[in-house]
């Protein structure tokens, strides 16, 4: 058994005063009880502890774009060049050792799980490597190594455009056809920390007619849909593209083709038409919006209150990582809803957490976490509520103040990775995980 005591932790009813939660041998919570005195065998966690966060849509290698794309002007499309010229680079260990700095990076921040949207399958000129999986294996090795849950969110990717081949670093995307893309992913297998499940990177990138095999290869053994995921309307350019090959929406596209459905989870969802926010919502699709990335690439504000109000659980994502907080992608959420509405207020704390934690990690095929309950995993984040940006603020409140430089503590199916700020199984030797990214980044471009 291990116990930890909480000043506060945040449960299914709110946030709640001194309480305890004890996980059993399975690293699952047998018992939550509240306005208790800690036992002595008890690891206190200061401040408001908050389920573990769920990364929902990561693309791990993009993080050494950051801070290397902000000198010139530009659109999503140019920086979409420079992302282009850094996957060229990339072979399975350097997007290891890229990828476990950033998900260390992730874990200090209170991440338990992510999702990693993953379209880096092959080599240069689009070459298999012997294991023709060994990029998304070496992501799986990273998650471990960071100590944290991965969802490899296997992507099928077969155009460079509607009715445009794959060219250049693309063909590095390439299975081809969504069958051979299926039979690939049909290889790897589950571990503790590691579920595989699909998605189409988006309809510029999957024509039509092979929606429908990678719709049917997203069922598990258990005839159980598994987790589905999609880029969706990031760029007005896209609904264009698809209007005029198609004559409807991507959303509607998606529809007609039974992308659509709880399994699913869209990603951006940024420019919609009134037919597809009732189509995203009565479906039940996630929506997962990725506020800091979308306001940095100029992509839009997508109707998050909308989406929510037609029926669509909310998650976030930290997507091409120019920032790694998913507490500030939540208050972003709530700002620009602010911003747009001239109204405060416009998400509960209790939707934040939702879309933090349970929301998240359902998308992503781990309905077990993201909730501080009797049978969950025992994810725990603890967020300090005495440092310079949280002092004074009261414990319902400090959601929408905190950010992930403020996390003292985060517990990973009982194991604790990150204590008083440190990654206890990456900064063991001296080295910090800011030191392990500098080297990552550095050699990602060849400069090491
Ligand atoms: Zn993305």
């Amino acid at each position: 058994m291990t116990s930890w005591w909480c000043e506060h932790a945040w449960l299914d009813g709110g946030p709640a005063e001194r309480v305890r939660i004890v996980a059993g041998p399975d690293s699952r919570i047998v018992a939550v009880a509240t306005g208790t005195d800690p036992d002595p065998a008890d690891e206190r966690l200061p401040g408001l502890v908050l389920p573990g966060f769920a990364n929902t849509h990561s693309h791990a290698f993009h993080r050494a774009l950051r801070g290397r794309t902000q000198g010139e002007h530009g659109t999503f499309w140019t920086w979409r060049d420079r992302m282009y010229a850094l996957a060229d680079r990339l072979d399975p260990d350097s997007y290891r050792t890229l990828a476990t700095a950033v998900y260390a990076e992730m874990a200090l921040a209170g991440m338990t799980t992510v999702g990693e949207f993953h379209y880096l399958h092959h080599g240069p000129g689009g070459a298999r490597y012997d294991d023709p999986n060994a990029m998304g294996e070496a992501v799986r090795d990273a998650a471990r190594a960071a100590g944290i849950r991965i969802t490899l969110l296997d992507t099928c990717y077969l155009r460079g455009g509607i009715d445009v081949p794959l060219e250049g670093v693309q063909r590095r995307f390439d299975d081809g056809d969504a069958e051979t893309w299926a039979h690939r992913v049909s290889m790897l297998g589950d571990d503790d920390g590691f579920r595989v499940a699909a998605a189409v990177h988006s309809v510029r990138a999957v024509p039509a007619d092979q929606l429908d095999v990678v719709v049917e290869a997203a069922v598990g053994d258990d005839d159980q849909p598994r987790p589905l995921h999609v880029h969706l309307s990031e760029q007005p350019a896209e609904n264009q593209a698809c209007r005029d090959a198609y004559g409807v929406t991507p959303t509607r596209l998606l529809h007609d083709h039974g992308v659509l459905g709880e399994a699913t989870t869209a990603v951006h969802a940024t420019h919609l038409t009134p037919e597809d926010i009732a189509l995203l919502g009565s479906s039940r699709t996630t929506v997962c919006f990725c506020p800091t990335t979308e306001r940095d690439l100029g992509d839009g504000i997508g109707p998050a209150r909308a989406l929510v109000d037609a029926g669509s659980p909310l998650a976030l994502g930290s997507d091409q990582h120019v920032l790694i907080d998913l507490l500030a992608e939540s208050h972003a959420l709530e700002m620009n809803e602010r911003l747009r509405s001239g109204k405060r207020g416009r998400f509960s704390s209790a939707e934040l957490v939702s879309a933090l934690a349970p929301a998240g990690h359902a998308a992503l095929g781990w309905p077990e976490a993201g909730r501080l309950a009797v049978g969950a995993a025992a994810d725990l984040v603890a967020v300090r509520l005495d440092t310079l940006r949280t002092a004074g603020a009261l414990p319902d409140q400090a959601l929408l103040v905190a950010t992930g430089s403020d996390v003292d503590t985060v517990v990973v199916s009982g194991r604790t990775v990150v204590r008083e700020g440190r990654h206890l199984l990456l900064e063991c030797d001296g080295s910090s995980v800011a030191d392990l990214l500098a080297d990552a980044v550095a050699g990602a471009w060849g400069e090491a």
